[in-house]
């Protein structure tokens, strides 16, 4: 096939569920797509009218999927690779450029992009007010790819350093007692008041968010469809929850930063 027949390869977050939490661009790219590859479970939450024939797979073959739809788009396909939340957050994305990199001569020629999304911590976080206000990380607890000692590392470093931390993965069927483990790690770092976000099905129909504390968190229903926000050590929980704004972590730690420390006017509007 000669180069002006490749076709092209997008892999795209669609966000967490809402149609209107998916860009523009996105949807336009899914519209006029020829072939959409994905996990069923992501294909189904595509709810933008296109033709494009749907590829499904299950959840654990990324390279397979990932090489399908490098082979459609060589084939002369608009290939659409479907992500829930961002395609580069333990997603897609990565998963693909893997393969180029271990292949670099089978798919050459194909145009290849990466169109972001609303990850699920951002769209968790826009519900409560805003726990990521300050320095965070992102930690997945899911010890399918990595090892669960790396994992342990990683949350001891980061409670350490007093990020927020925002958990992915965070406990499935075959994964039953590493979410104790990881909150019994933050618990030897952090305050039992610290506060807690959960969210489950955030942006989708039965959507659930709590806020609770540290303390609390192993009382909390957690499963594969749920997304935490662990606070910091500043962190607050507003007691009289204004405007439907209830958690914060500040611009800063009290280092004099604030210029103007009184109270702000108010501003007259024309
Ligand atoms: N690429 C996705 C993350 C995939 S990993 C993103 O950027 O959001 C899958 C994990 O993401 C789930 O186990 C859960 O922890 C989280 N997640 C994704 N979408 C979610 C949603 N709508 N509500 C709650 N958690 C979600």
């Amino acid at each position: 096939m000669s180069a002006d027949q490749l076709g092209s390869l997008a892999i795209v977050g669609i966000g967490p569920g809402r149609s209107d939490w998916c860009l523009p661009d996105v949807a336009e790219r899914i519209a006029s797509a020829t072939d959409l590859v994905g996990y069923a479970r992501y294909l189904d939450l595509v709810s933008i009218e296109t033709a494009a024939r749907r590829h499904r797979s299950g959840n654990r073959v990324e390279a397979n999927r990932s090489a399908l739809a490098l082979d459609l788009a060589a084939d002369g396909g608009r290939v659409v690779v479907v992500s829930s939340g961002d395609p580069g957050v333990f997603a897609m994305a990565s998963a693909v450029v893997e393969q180029l990199d271990r292949w670099p001569d089978r798919w050459c020629g194909v145009r290849f992009e990466v169109l972001p999304g609303i990850t699920a911590a951002q769209a968790l976080a826009s519900r409560v007010g805003a726990p990521l206000g300050h320095d965070f990380c992102v930690i997945s607890l899911s010890d399918v790819l990595k090892p669960w000692e790396l994992i342990e590392r990683r949350l001891e470093a980061a409670a350490g350093a007093d990020f927020v931390i925002a958990l992915y993965n965070p406990a499935s069927r075959h994964r039953p007692w590493q979410f104790g483990r990881a909150v019994e790690l933050l618990a030897g770092h952090r305050d039992s008041a610290t506060p807690v976000i959960v969210g489950r099905d955030v942006g989708r129909p039965g959507e659930h968010i709590s806020v609770l504390t540290l303390g609390d968190l192993l009382d909390a229903e957690i499963d594969m469809r749920t997304v935490i926000i662990v606070g910091s050590s500043t962190t607050r929980i507003l007691p009289d929850r204004p405007l439907g704004a209830s958690v914060y972590t500040p611009r800063s730690y009290g280092l004099g930063a604030d210029p103007n420390p009184t109270v702000p006017s108010n501003h007259a509007t024309a």
